[in-house]
């Protein structure tokens, strides 16, 4: 029996979404190197933004009128399947108007309509391509999470059977599976969210499940830099970064990648290429570590605020940083970054939470006599590459002045320095550890 090749799934953006005819392109050109293609789809550009406001104001029908209106003009001509899911958005919109407090799930229900709109969208215009696509929603499909509504986590072993199978019939059928990106079904059985950006994720995830050859990520004009290139006028693409590289990235707000996207694939050892649809050059493929290459991006987190609790005998109390950070997850307080020696804990924050963190470690600051100072405005600058920590020696020396914390791993290099210093020693650390690379 003659095995097929193993499928390629092909995402896009919501941005790149807006060149159809280029995707439909794409998507032949892909199709025409005889592996089957799935393609995942987020939503349409903007419309995850115009749910999220809806949401952010329930009881406003008038707001929510005037959203349902936008969002049906970014979806034109859409078949009889497509029109019921904007009737449904309506009805949805209605139930928000009517439902006290906040609801985690009917949120996700609302918030899941932009991806099930862009397939239905998405696949018509295939069609009037000449390309046979059938539209999937993922929950339907048997794509499931966790309860972790707005951030959910795929459970890929019990997601296999369910997604191998649907997916498998319509390829023997030749025909493009065409699958919403960015929500799952959780266990309870509902609409669950991977969080903003979640497609990326979602589309990692099928491509695992289906022992994908490679999971392209098409982004419109967006392209994996060695550092914001507002900030840093000579950034440069990055042909190629380990998954864990890429991982890292993803944490320290480099925000091309969802955080959660390389996982899935690391674990079937799956290609992941971030690339352009507008310039076919501008491709970064993420994959196993090779001792030969030397990657280095560099990223900025701001504006964040800095605590510092003091112990007195640090190091006979044992378990003083579990017990800080149980008390900030309690509240919970994201903790940004941590940096410690034996007496001193600096605790990066957003600035939205130092009040609600100075109140979850008022025990801490009582039992352990501990004494907390700031909050300091800082910003977070982090290298990032494998073997970083080989480069600490062309660190400037002045980069350094008044930080407020510095860690180290081989792969990740992070400095807390003051808020009016960040664009600085972002731009003298990139010129350090990425320029002198230049060939
Ligand atoms: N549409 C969702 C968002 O804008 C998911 C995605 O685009 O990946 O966050
Ligand atoms: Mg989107």
């Amino acid at each position: 029996m003659k095995r097929s090749p193993a499928p390629v799934v092909l995402k896009f953006g919501g941005a790149s979404l807006e060149d159809v005819q280029r995707v439909a392109r794409d998507v032949r050109s892909v199709r025409s190197e005889g592996a089957p293609v799935v393609v995942v789809a987020s939503a349409r550009e903007g419309v995850t933004d115009l749910l999220s406001r809806a949401l952010a104001r329930p009881r406003s029908r008038s707001l929510h009128r005037e959203i349902l209106a936008r969002v049906r003009d970014r979806h034109p001509d859409l078949p009889l399947a497509g029109r019921r899911h904007l009737e449904r958005l309506a009805r949805l919109l209605t139930l928000v108007e009517r439902t006290p407090g906040r609801d985690a799930p009917l949120g996700d229900r609302v918030l899941s309509q932009g991806e099930r709109l862009a397939v239905h969208w998405l696949s018509a215009r295939l069609a009037d391509d000449g390309m046979p696509a059938t539209p999937v929603e993922a929950d339907h499909l048997g794509l499931i999470t966790d309860n972790a509504y707005g951030s959910s986590y795929l459970l890929l072993d019990r997601s296999g059977p369910a997604v191998r199978r649907g997916l498998g019939r319509i390829l023997a059928t030749g025909r493009l599976p065409v699958v919403t990106g960015y929500f799952g079904r959780s266990l309870e059985g509902r609409v669950a969210t991977l969080g903003r950006g979640g497609s990326d994720y979602a589309a990692a995830g099928i491509g695992a499940l289906l022992g994908a050859s490679r999971v392209e990520l098409v982004k419109r004009h967006v392209a994996v830099l060695s550092a914001d290139p507002r900030e840093v006028p000579d950034a440069r693409p990055i042909p190629e970064l380990s998954y864990e590289e890429a991982e890292e990235l993803a944490q320290f707000g480099a925000r091309v990648l969802h955080p959660l996207t390389i996982e899935p694939a690391r674990a079937q050892g799956i290609t992941l290429r971030v690339r352009s649809l507008d310039d076919p050059t501008v491709v970064t493929t993420i994959s196993p570590p090779r001792a030969d290459r030397r990657n280095r991006a560099l990223t900025i987190l701001r504006p964040l605020r800095l605590l510092r609790l003091r112990v007195p005998g640090g190091r006979q109390r044992p378990g003083i940083v579990a017990e800080v950070s149980e008390r900030l997850a309690a509240v919970p307080v994201n903790l940004v970054q941590l940096y410690t020696s034996s007496a001193l804990l600096c605790l990066a924050l957003e600035p939205g939470q130092v009040v609600a963190a100075i109140r979850a470690l008022a025990p801490v600051t009582r039992d352990a006599a501990a004494m907390l100072d700031g909050p300091y405005r800082v910003a977070i600058v982090t290298a990032i590459g494998d073997g970083v920590l080989d480069d600490l020696g062309r660190v400037p020396p002045d980069v350094l002045r008044g930080a407020e914390g510095f860690s180290a791993t081989p792969r990740a290099l992070s400095l807390a320095v003051p808020l009016a210093r960040g664009s600085r020693v972002l731009r003298e650390l990139h010129a350090a550890l990425v320029a002198p690379e230049a060939t």
